[in-house]
């Protein structure tokens, strides 16, 4: 499957993937209308569906005037039905979904919201704003319980070579904040530096992978000695992976 990253507003990322054994193509977080149509033209490829991951606006923003002048479905999870634009096939955890002969399984990833989706080809996964590359979505309606579950065990549990493409590009500062909380951690630094020469060419910095996403990312990493000390310095009664994590995702918001 080849995967097109279709920068939007001011940091997001859709996609086009296209399905290169059937020409089939699909959307990935339609956010506006006008590039996601330009590359859809660049392409020259005939999109099938748009998957939406969850209901904010920018990711959904160009659904319904894409759908309509494409005559295509809107996937998304069943929990944003009313709320998400243009949703016509809403879908649960372990629905799948095809692009021509390329098929997604759907994994339920509460957390930044309620109704959060990612859909999970064969070695590709589109995470939404629930797993950044080296970092993951504010609690905007979830809570810490369900936020580590979705990234430790459903996203954790696809294998590690699965390439990861995120909603947003917030890579570099999101390496910063993971050296700031696990300073001894190579692979951050490494993985830092080579986002910073991608960046500097004008290059996304996504995909990461699952494998390299535990190896860096300190909200998959809340087992890590050197994160429980750092957040036990703080704040002692941080006494299990569910308190630990929590702290983290508050030090980032304030970071
Ligand atoms: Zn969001």
């Amino acid at each position: 499957m080849k995967v097109i990253p279709i920068p939007c507003l001011s940091d997001n990322y859709a996609y086009l993937l296209v399905d290169e054994a059937t020409g089939a193509a699909a959307v990935v977080d339609a956010s506006e209308a006008g590039p996601v149509r330009e590359a859809i033209a660049r392409e020259k490829v005939e999109v099938g569906a748009i998957l939406s991951t969850h209901h904010h606006f920018d990711h959904v923003g160009g659904n319904e005037e894409l759908a309509g002048e494409l005559g295509v479905p809107v996937y998304g999870g069943a929990k944003d039905e009313g709320r998400l634009p243009g949703l016509t096939n809403p879908v649960v955890h372990g629905d799948t979904v095809k692009v021509g002969s390329a098929q997604a399984r759907v994994l339920h990833i509460p957390g930044h919201t309620l109704g959060h989706v990612a859909y999970a080809f064969d070695g590709h996964v589109f995470t939404g704003d629930t797993l950044f590359f080296a970092g993951c979505g504010r609690l905007f309606e979830g809570t810490p319980e369900m936020m580590l579950e979705s990234l430790e065990k459903k996203l954790g549990g696809l294998p590690d070579d699965t390439r990861v493409y995120c909603g947003h590009e917030y890579t570099a500062k999101n390496l910063e904040f993971a050296l700031h909380v696990e300073p001894g951690n190579e692979a951050a630094r490494k993985a830092l530096a080579e986002v910073q020469a991608k960046r500097k060419a004008g290059n996304p910095s996504i995909p990461s992978t699952i494998g390299l996403e535990k190896a860096v990312n300190p909200f998959m990493r809340s087992a890590s000695p050197e994160i429980q000390a750092m957040v036990r310095g703080k704040h002692p009664d941080a006494r299990d992976q569910v308190s630990v994590f929590a702290r983290v995702r508050e030090m980032k918001d304030n970071f």
